[in-house]
């Protein structure tokens, strides 16, 4: 089910996108790509369901989402090592310990947005 976090977070994509159309005299907002970090614990479901709804009426509706996941960082507090997760959360490879600091992985950023200029 999706959560008043994701209502948020895509409430702000859309502000920037439409803005960036504004800026750019772009008369349509076509592609959004956004980098979702693995922590993440934004659902690309939730985003899309809200963004049909919410885009309605501006310049973005109808602009497709494309999500692209990446891989979190993580720094052992015990002994410095960095190290990129796979999947599941897991303990420092190198010493084994779970005293981790999150360097990356938890962002959601709109990395590009792609616009329809009007002709004229
Ligand atoms: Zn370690």
């Amino acid at each position: 089910m999706a959560d008043m976090h994701e209502l948020a977070v895509t409430e702000s994509i859309l502000e920037i996108a439409n803005q960036a159309a504004a800026e750019n005299g772009a008369s349509r907002v076509t592609d959004i790509y956004l980098t979702i970090g693995q922590l993440s614990s934004v659902v690309d479901d939730s985003v899309q369901f809200y963004w049909d709804h919410i885009s309605q009426g501006t310049p973005s509706e109808g602009a497709i989402l494309h999500f692209q996941r990446v891989p979190a960082r993580l720094r052992c507090k015990a002994c410095g090592n960095e190290y990129e997760l796979n999947e599941e959360l897991m303990p420092c490879p190198a010493c084994g310990s779970i005293a981790l600091e999150i360097m990356s992985g938890e962002e959601l950023l709109v990395n590009h947005i792609d616009i329809l200029k009007e002709e004229e």
